[in-house]
């Protein structure tokens, strides 16, 4: 049995409380191991070993930082095939995936922001007539960062990162239903020296470990991405407080294809925006908008390539798609299913629990499902899923696609599919969302402004928007004449 600890002043311990919360594997439905169900007490803990950290780390130079993050993101590669598997078995997404992506991204997250803090610059305003203003940006002090479990040690990384290298020391909270990375990531730091306090991990449930960073009165900032329900209740809570708080939240992102299109490229794009990850990942494109004049070629060429799909083993090479990540998600897709169904939804593939042989008899697996037949209002077609699960939505031209596209109350990302340059402008400029991309889907460039509009979040991640997120400005004016 795994059993996990918090991380906390560079020492691994237990909850005070000694009270554990169960890890399960969502691929075979067992108990293996526990974490701490931490609660106020631990986290009183971990600021004060923060804030005391935070003492030399937050006066630092950035070549000190940028060494330390890169020790980590070496320690991380030096151990990425555990880090892989790790990932896997807590989420119940393919090895092959955790390998490729999650684990790579991660250490180019820690990897990317020790470049970029040596880049980083103050501004200073030198014509003021008989003055000299300049602005410095100093660290915040601790910080929370509160991460979400489909994408474990990648987004917990990508908050992390940007929030050590400007010099903040972090309170970090994984997800309690995929922990395994982070607690690797600390035993990372332990082997490594990395300076004891400087970065904090404490596990638990997120009412209880969550909640007490959120509310700490030493927590300047809380950098969160999960659920917008979730989001809200952060809100509030740091609003009171007048703390700062970035949310990257839930959303509904429409796939947009162009009669034009060029539909090998964006049926691919399509499959892979809807089905990654189980469908689990916030970009994932879970409403396919198709242009009514290719509409049944492409709904046909969707539904041979979703059922193809192989669901399988996580552990196997060959499996594309593995288990949801817990019981308790498994059931609220087969209810979301059970009301596209009642709303009049025609399943066009999958749809139901997969029952698996072998290893992963008990595991919870989904088929990749297509529903069409939905009016764009209906529930189906305006909450989040989260699942593997998309709808078809045939549109007649540009204005109602765009209507579509924004008829729900999210806003985090679309991605369009068109031959034609002017179309991809248009459309890209109407649509309400923080991140568009055309002919394809989910590249990245770290240094660009990643978030979303409307119910989908607050505020932007990646590059120096981050890095902005986690200082504070003050600005010198010296009189010069
Ligand atoms: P969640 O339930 O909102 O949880 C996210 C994190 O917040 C977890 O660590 C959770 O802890 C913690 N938490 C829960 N209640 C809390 C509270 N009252 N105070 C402080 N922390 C609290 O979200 P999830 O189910 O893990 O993740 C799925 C959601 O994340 C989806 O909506 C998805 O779209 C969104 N997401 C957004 C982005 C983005 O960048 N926009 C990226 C990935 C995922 P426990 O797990 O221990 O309860």
């Amino acid at each position: 049995m795994t059993r996990i600890e918090n991380y906390i002043g560079g020492q691994f311990s237990g909850a005070e409380s000694g009270d554990t919360l169960p890890l399960i594997d969502p691929s075979i439905n067992e108990e293996y191991g526990s974490i701490p169900a931490s609660g106020d007490d631990d986290v009183e803990r971990a600021v004060h070993a923060a804030s005391r950290a935070f003492e030399s780390w937050g006066g630092s130079t950035p070549t000190f930082r940028s060494g330390w993050l890169n020790r980590l993101a070496d320690g991380i590669e030096s151990r990425l095939e555990q880090f892989a598997e790790a990932e896997s078995r807590d989420n119940g997404k393919p090895v092959s995936l955790a390998r490729t992506v999650d684990i790579p991204r991660a250490i180019a997250n820690f990897r990317f922001f020790a470049g970029a803090i040596l880049h980083d610059s103050s501004d200073a305003y030198t014509d003021t007539p008989g003055a000299l203003n300049y602005t410095l940006r100093h660290p915040l002090g601790v910080v929370g960062c509160i991460s979400p479990w489909n994408l474990p040690l990648y987004l917990f990384s990508w908050k992390i990162a940007p929030a050590l290298a400007a010099g903040n020391c972090v309170v970090g909270k994984p997800s309690e239903v995929t922990p395994l990375t982070a607690y690797l990531l600390a035993q990372t730091c332990d082997e490594i020296g990395f300076p004891e306090g400087v970065l904090n991990i404490v596990h638990g449930s997120g009412p209880s470990a969550g909640a007490a960073i959120v509310t700490h009165k030493d927590v300047r900032a809380i950098s969160f991405t999960g659920g917008t329900a979730t989001g809200r209740v952060i809100a509030k809570s740091a609003g009171e407080a007048l703390k700062k708080v970035s949310l990257e939240l839930g959303g509904k992102n429409p796939t947009i294809i162009f009669a034009d299109a060029n539909l090998d490229e964006a049926i691919d794009g399509a499959v892979r925006a809807g089905f990654s990850n189980q469908g689990q990942i916030c970009l994932c494109g879970s409403r396919i908008l198709i242009e009514r004049s290719i509409y049944d070629e492409v709904r046909d060429r969707l539904v041979e390539a979703v059922s193809a799909i192989k669901v399988g083993d996580p552990l196997l090479e060959d499996t594309q798609m593995g288990a949801i990540v817990s019981e308790d998600h498994l059931n609220k897709i087969i209810h979301h299913l059970s009301i596209a169904r009642s709303e009049g939804g025609v399943i066009l593939c999958g749809g139901e629990r997969v029952s698996l042989e072998g290893r992963c008899e008990n595991g919870f697996f989904f088929s990749p499902t297509l529903i069409e037949g939905l009016e764009a209002s209906c529930q189906t077609n305006q909450e989040e899923i989260f699942g593997p699960v998309a709808t078809l939505l045939p549109f007649d031209d540009e204005s109602k696609a765009i209507q579509l596209a924004n008829s729900t109350p999210y806003g985090l990302a679309a991605s369009v599919w068109t031959t034609n340059l002017e179309t991809a402008h248009r459309v890209g400029h109407e649509l309400q969302s923080g991140i568009v991309w055309v002919n394809c889907w989910m590249p990245r460039d770290l240094r660009t402004p990643f978030g979303g509009s409307k119910d989908s979040g607050m505020g932007r991640e990646g590059g120096f928007h981050a890095l902005r997120f986690f200082t504070e400005s003050k600005n010198i004016t010296i009189k010069t004449a």
